[in-house]
């Protein structure tokens, strides 16, 4: 039995992992130079990138520069802290839930 999984992946600009696009924040560099800035809805203009909602993928994206990789520009550093408090407001992730459904 085949189960269709049809959540679109993204690839954390941090750990390089793919997963499904909810478990993920968006972060977008606006058109026309007006700088980088986290994206909720994941529905802004602009390049995208997106870090996992986790304290590591967040450090690692930006001391390791994998973000501004990732968008081909230059990072604000207070992004950061802004990104720490989104993801203190998040929701707890829900423990163990089976992505798949159950033969
Ligand atoms: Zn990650």
């Amino acid at each position: 039995m085949t189960t269709l999984r049809k959540q679109p992946t993204r690839t954390c600009a941090a750990c390089r992992s793919k997963d499904g696009k909810w478990t993920l924040v968006r972060v977008v560099r606006l058109p026309n130079g007006a700088g980088v800035t986290l994206d909720p809805t994941g529905k802004r203009a602009g390049r995208g990138a997106y870090i996992c909602t986790s304290e590591a993928c967040l450090t690692l994206a930006f001391k390791k520069g994998g973000l501004a990789r990732t968008l081909k520009c230059q990072v604000p550093g207070s992004l950061e802290a802004e990104l720490r408090t989104h993801f203190a407001g998040l929701p707890p992730a829900p423990p163990d839930v089976p992505e798949t459904t159950p033969e």
